[in-house]
Order: C-alpha cells, then sequence, then structure tokens
C-alpha cells in the first residue's frame, strides 16, 4: 500500500480541498494550538487513552503534537493497527491484510507510551484505570475511544454461530475479515452469500452496501453462477442511495439482489430467519446491531437509548462521568454524523484541543468544526463518496450540518477510486504520525 503515496494526486475542487484538510488536520478550526508544540518542561499532565483505533490514535498523537508536554499512554488490546477502510477490498480480494495494517512505531517516536493490553475496570473517581494482567495506570484526563461492540442478544443465535465460526461479522478488522474472504473462496460456484444489514445507527452507514458491491464484484468474475443477497432491516439503502441502486443495477444485476425491510430475526448455522421467511445462504455475514464498546458501558459512559455515550461537543467530555472524554464511534451522533473513521478522527482533535486547554486552565474553542468524507468502492476500480461539514451550534450544543456543505458524487468514477486509496493511506499517517 506504500505505492499508494503516488496517488496523493491534489483534489483541487472546494469539495477536495476540505476533505483533504480535514484528514490533515484541520489546524485552523480548532484555535491557535498548532504554536505551541514544543516539547519538555514540566509535564502538564497525564492522559490515558484506551483504545488505539481511529479516534484513540489521533488523540494521542495530537495531544502530544499540540500539547507541549502531556504525558501520553495509549492503551490497545491489539499489537497494531488494523483498518475496517478499504477491508472490504480484502473481502472481496483485491487487497491484503498487510496493506490495512499498520504499527504503533510512529506514535512512540513521537513520545507517546504505547501499551498492548486489556482495560478491564475504569475508576473515574480515583482517575484510575486497571488492565487485565492487574496493572494500573493513574491518570488526570482519560479519553475513550472503544469502537463498538456487538448486541447479538437481538438476533437469536447469533452468539453461537459465531463463536461456532460458523457465521462472521468482519465488522471489526482482524481475523473476522481473512475468515469471510476464506469462506467466500470456499464457496461453490452457484452459492448464496447473503448479508444482513442492522436497523441504523450502526459503524459506516455505507459500508454494508460496498461489501455487497465487492462480493458480486468478486463472485461476477470468479463464481458467475452465485448470487448476493442483501437482507437490509432498513426500508431503503441507507447512505449515497440513488449511486448504489444504479451500481446494482449496472454492475451486478441478476447477481445481487436488495430486500428493504428484511430484519434478522435468528440464525440456525447459516440460516437466517426474517420475520415472514427463512433464508439458506451457504456463506452468511451479519452485521450485528451494535452499540458503544463494553468498557463505555462498565464505566457507566452510556447514557443515551442505552446505546450510546453523550459528551459536551465542545471538548468531548462524557455528560455521564466527569474527567473522561469520548470518541468516535461510541458517541451518540450529531444530527448527519455518521459513526466513521473520518468523524472519530475530528473528534479526537476537538478533545485533544480541548483536553490541553482544560489541563492548563485555558478557555476552549467555541466554535469547532468537524467535517467528514466517506468514500466507497462499488467495483474494483469505481468509487462514489458522501462529504459534509458540521459546525458547532451554541444554542442547541450539538454539531449541525453546515448547509450547502458536502453532497455527494454525481457518478462512481475511478478518479475517486485513487482518492479513496489516498484518504486510506493520508488518514492512517495522520492518526499514527507516519512522516511523510
Ligand atoms: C467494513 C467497514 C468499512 C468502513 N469504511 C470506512 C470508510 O471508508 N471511511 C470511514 O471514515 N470509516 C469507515 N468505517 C468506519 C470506521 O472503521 C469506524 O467508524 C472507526 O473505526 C471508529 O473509530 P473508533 O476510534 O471509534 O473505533 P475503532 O477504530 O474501532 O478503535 C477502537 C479500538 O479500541 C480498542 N479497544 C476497545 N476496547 C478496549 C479495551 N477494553 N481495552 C483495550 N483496547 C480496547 C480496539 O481494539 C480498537 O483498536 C468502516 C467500517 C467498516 C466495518
Amino acid at each position: 500500500m506504500k505505492g499508494d503515496r503516488m496517488h496523493r494526486t491534489p483534489d483541487l475542487s472546494r469539495r477536495g480541498l476540505l476533505a483533504g484538510a480535514a484528514a490533515l488536520g484541520a489546524l485552523p478550526l480548532l484555535g491557535g494550538l498548532a504554536g505551541c508544540a514544543t516539547p519538555g518542561g514540566p509535564s502538564i499532565g497525564r492522559v490515558v487513552v484506551v483504545g488505539g483505533g481511529f479516534g484513540g490514535a489521533t488523540a494521542a498523537r495530537y495531544l502530544r503534537m499540540w500539547g507541549g508536554n502531556v504525558d501520553v499512554t495509549l492503551v490497545d488490546r491489539n499489537p497494531q493497527f488494523i483498518s475496517c477502510p478499504i477491508s472490504n477490498l480484502v473481502v472481496g480480494g483485491y487487497k491484503q491484510m498487510a496493506d490495512i495494517t499498520r504499527g504503533y512505531e510512529g506514535l512512540k517516536a513521537l513520545g507517546v507510551k504505547v501499551v498492548q493490553g486489556e482495560v478491564t475496570a475504569i475508576d473515574a473517581a480515583g482517575r484510575k484505570l486497571r488492565l487485565a494482567d492487574g496493572s494500573e495506570l493513574a491518570y488526570d484526563r482519560l479519553v475513550v475511544s472503544p469502537g463498538v461492540d456487538f448486541m447479538t442478544e437481538q438476533v437469536g443465535g447469533l452468539q453461537t454461530a459465531l463463536d461456532q465460526g460458523v457465521v462472521t461479522h468482519a465488522w471489526k478488522a482482524g481475523p473476522q475479515t481473512v475468515a469471510l474472504r476464506q469462506q467466500l473462496e470456499s464457496m461453490k460456484d452457484g452459492g448464496v452469500f447473503a448479508l444482513s444489514i442492522p436497523k441504523v445507527p450502526y459503524r459506516c452507514p455505507p459500508g454494508p452496501y460496498e461489501r455487497a458491491c465487492m462480493a458480486a464484484a468478486y463472485l461476477k468474475q470468479h463464481k458467475p453462477k452465485s448470487k448476493v443477497l442483501v437482507l437490509d432491516a432498513n426500508p431503503e439503502v441507507q447512505s449515497k442511495k440513488a449511486l448504489f441502486e444504479k451500481a446494482f443495477q449496472q454492475h451486478y444485476a441478476g447477481i445481487l439482489e436488495y430486500r428493504p425491510n428484511a430484519e434478522l430475526k435468528e440464525v440456525s448455522g447459516t440460516l437466517a430467519k426474517l420475520e415472514f421467511e427463512d433464508v439458506k445462504a451457504d456463506v452468511l455475514n451479519v452485521v450485528s446491531p451494535q452499540r458503544a464498546g463494553d468498557i463505555a458501558k462498565s464505566t457507566g459512559l452510556i447514557n443515551v437509548n442505552q446505546r450510546w455515550a453523550g459528551v459536551n461537543w465542545l471538548t468531548m467530555e462524557s455528560t455521564a462521568v466527569p474527567g473522561i472524554h469520548v470518541l468516535g464511534d461510541a458517541t451518540f451522533p450529531g444530527p448527519g454524523m455518521p459513526k466513521s473513521g473520518h468523524m472519530a478522527n475530528q473528534h479526537a482533535k476537538v478533545a485533544a484541543a480541548a483536553i490541553i486547554q482544560l489541563l492548563k486552565g485555558e478557555a476552549v474553542n467555541a466554535t469547532p468544526v468537524v467535517m467528514n468524507t466517506c468514500y466507497s468502492f462499488v467495483t474494483a476500480r469505481d468509487v462514489i463518496h458522501v462529504a459534509s461539514v458540521h459546525q458547532y451550534d451554541a444554542t442547541d450544543k450539538a454539531f449541525k450540518p453546515v448547509p450547502g456543505s458536502g453532497g455527494v458524487s454525481a457518478a462512481a468514477n475511478q478518479i475517486e477510486g485513487r482518492y479513496a486509496l489516498s484518504w486510506a493511506q493520508n488518514i492512517w499517517d495522520d492518526m499514527l504520525a507516519v512522516p511523510s
């Protein structure tokens, strides 16, 4: 994937510039912190970050870069970062796991202490957390960006089928991505690949439709008698609707069938039981209903709809537990704000700036702006995007979409295919502090 650096073609359109600025830091939007990046001097505080994904790694990087001298420790259960964005291309056979896997060396070089371990308990009153090995870490402020965990109890038999490896979710990139790819490779020509999509909100609204396209692209080429059955619990495609529908028709007619209002109730092996019918699949991929990650739940951070963590959007500090900042997919989003890697990266920059200011006893930026761009592959080369800009509204204390900002691609195209790979490379470098 390093070779994709050559694809950092500048997009000089207004939309492209906005997207690029967001991926690369959006410094001017977050107040005047860019000038205080001088390390050294006495520590202004200890910040521990739980979760080294899009939100957590970015927060760790920017706390060090903007903080002057913040003592930053990043904890993740995994030794390396594996990206969900681009993982659907691995499922389709167009990229390898190595292409979406990165190390934490850049963050270590920046002075972030990186700890591999499972955070099992957070003691908010005592300002410390415990790891599975029994060790403890003390903090002045804590950042929690644990992503999502699955509400498998909502689909009968799902947890068992996942535990047995009969069914995959592949909604956290890693061994599940590999398993789903292997199942598709082993499926007979003439087999049925069924993909179940939960009701919104879930991580990455366009992600399941991109996955359907990648699976269909692979099967069309290698096992053309096969079928892709998209079982969507929602009444319609949830992101880039017209563009995905066009792709389904244009590239996958006769292979891909889209069924709305098809909520999965129960799983038995690879049999998907819906409300009014059963669907026998050869490969069953279930994107389970989701909520904020387990550690957010056990810490009492979940206070919206029993699923998500409410935050003060000026600081990303939890509205349930003081001193803890929550980022990314775990948060209850503002209107039109997707659960995306790009948005988690933006949350992290708001939080990093605010934490430094809070540690210094200064006022936080009262007018933050965040933005999002989400690319989706509809063939191995053709890509569509959706973009949005969100401005903090002091009256409603929420981020609101900026009228007239963002939008979607006019049509799928190969130039955006190059931009999508560049976006991924840029945001991985940004969050993991890879020198350019
Ligand atoms: C198939 C797919 C495609 C996607 N494509 C895109 C895309 O093109 N663009 C885009 O912007 N977004 C995309 N997304 C969404 C994106 O992956 C998520 O929105 C993003 O990962 C959220 O960041 P996060 O920091 O909230 O969580 P994550 O990135 O999931 O990070 C959470 C981290 O916390 C760690 N963790 C959790 N609990 C603990 C614990 N107790 N102890 C230690 N470590 C812990 C986990 O190991 C993980 O590394 C996609 C998602 C999927 C599934």
